[in-house]
């Protein structure tokens, strides 16, 4: 690592204490600009890294809110705004109790990244509360989203800051959010995405992440000639992105046999075709339940307190959360023969994991490239919000592909200039950061 790179570095691991993640994703980030910075050197000369790596602005709340029994409760609400350079902040809000300002200064980060590839004018940011959905009352769930709302509303605006969903905000929230949103500020307006489809919410937005990572699976196996044609995958999660990457990696005639939760995986060697992942759909989505039950029903193999990395497979879709595939993960993985690695969710590949990916020159997509069809999508559905229509399931879905298609070619061509054909971190980090950067410069110190 060159000598400014780490300055800049340690600055963000100083300035930023006890935030590990954040520092993890600033590292891989600021690793790969190395060959940029070098060759062009305006970036340093305006302390571009300095800039780009503090947030513009970070908010944190207070959310009381009063539970089923009559007891007030209260939790931390943040929104991170992290560059609005290229357009209005847009990026997910989670709920989970794990949430504190270091996982969202990296989600935050990511989607700054991320956007720029999208192609579409979104700028980055990411927020929610260590609120846990699980276990709550649909009215818990309710007051919840109408108090965070009630502070959060202020800070947010269709032409300023477009919250979405992630981990834990699915239709349900994002419904009571916008709700009182509209309450508060008496407008009918595109302030989230991720709405009802009776509501201003735009086909294929749920579906778009699963789908897209599949989409990106494929180009990258393109390039080597191949297809997902009865490749064996495997998927973790059981939420919204697992749910969509099972759907369409099924759709191209691949075999889905892994899904996972917090608590444990199941093994279903025959597959998990359309009826099964309905099912799925339901437990999850519906009835809120445990992925143990769907072994229970189809009469598969459940793995308390494991990850599906140890089932052997061609191609591997993380799509719960970050961190979820260690050194040994991957290891085994590549023991096992998988040759693509597409994430549909946010680092879930711990660095030396990654770092093996791309050392054994797998197909492996990082997720600010793998899984940007979500946040675009939300960005189809800011346009159609904007001129007051909607596109067809056909058109945003044959739009979602182009975009995935994209930012494929956008990570090849950077890799390539750069030196590392095929190297999809460098080239995602690389041209995330061109476009973001140059519009900085352009807009002068701010
Ligand atoms: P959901 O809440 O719908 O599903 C999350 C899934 O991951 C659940 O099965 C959950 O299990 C599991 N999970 C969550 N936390 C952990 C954990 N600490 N350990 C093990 N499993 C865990 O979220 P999404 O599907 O929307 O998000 C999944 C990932 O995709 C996240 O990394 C998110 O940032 C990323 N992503 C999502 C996008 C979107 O459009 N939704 C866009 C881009 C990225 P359990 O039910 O037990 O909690």
């Amino acid at each position: 690592m060159s000598e400014y790179i780490n300055a800049v570095l340690n600055t963000v691991i100083s300035k930023n204490p006890a935030e590990p993640e954040f520092h993890q994703a600033a590292k891989e980030v600021l690793e790969s600009l190395e060959p940029v910075v070098e060759r062009h050197s305006k970036y340093q000369e305006a302390k571009v890294l300095e800039r780009i790596t503090e947030p513009e602005r970070v908010i944190m709340f207070r959310v009381p809110w009063i539970d089923d029994k009559g007891r007030v409760q209260v939790n931390r609400g943040f929104r991170i705004e992290f560059n609005s350079a290229i357009g209005p902040y847009k990026g997910g809000l989670r709920f989970h109790p794990s949430v504190y300002l270091g996982i969202l200064k990296f989600l935050a980060f990511e989607q700054v990244f991320k956007n720029s590839l999208t192609t579409l004018p979104m700028g980055g940011g990411k927020g929610g509360s260590d609120f846990d959905p699980k276990g709550k009352s649909e009215m818990e769930v309710m007051r919840f989203c109408q108090s965070f709302m009630t502070e959060l509303q202020r800070h947010i605006g269709p032409e300023t800051d477009v919250p979405a969903g992630d981990i834990g905000v699915g239709g349900r929230e994002i419904g009571y959010m916008f709700g009182q949103y509209k309450r508060l500020r008496n407008e009918f307006t595109g302030v989230l995405t991720g709405k009802g489809l009776g509501w201003g919410g735009s086909l294929i937005r749920p579906e778009a992440t699963g789908y897209g990572s599949v989409y990106f699976a494929q180009e990258m196996l393109k390039t080597r000639g191949e297809t997902l044609e009865g490749k064996v995958c495997t998927v973790s999660g059981s939420g919204n992105v697992a749910q969509y990457t099972v759907e369409k990696v099924t759709q191209f005639g691949g075999k889905c046999v892994t899904l996972s939760d917090s608590v444990g995986s199941i093994y279903d060697p025959d597959g998990i075709d359309a009826e099964k992942l309905a099912f799925v759909m339901e437990l999850k989505n519906v009835k809120r339940g445990r992925i143990k039950e769907y072994a229970e029903r189809f009469d598969c193999e459940y793995r308390e307190n494991e990850r599906p990395w140890s089932v052997p497979c061609d191609c591997a879709f993380p799509s719960a959360t970050q961190n979820e595939i260690n050194l040994e993960d991957a290891k085994t993985l590549l023991k096992n023969g998988c040759c693509v690695v597409s994430e549909g969710a946010n680092m879930p590949s711990v660095p030396e994991a990654a770092d093996l990916f791309v050392e054994q020159k797998i197909l492996y997509g990082p997720g600010k490239a793998a899984n940007a069809g979500g946040v675009a999508t939300s960005g189809l559905e800011m346009s159609q919000n904007s001129m007051r229509l909607s596109w067809s399931r056909e058109e945003v879905d044959s739009k979602l592909n182009g975009i995935m298609v994209a930012v494929h070619e956008q990570c090849m061509a950077a890799a390539e200039e750069y030196g590392q054909p095929g190297n999809y971190v460098m080239g995602a980090n690389i041209a995330g950061f061109v476009k973001v950067a140059d519009a900085m410069l352009d807009q002068g110190v701010v």
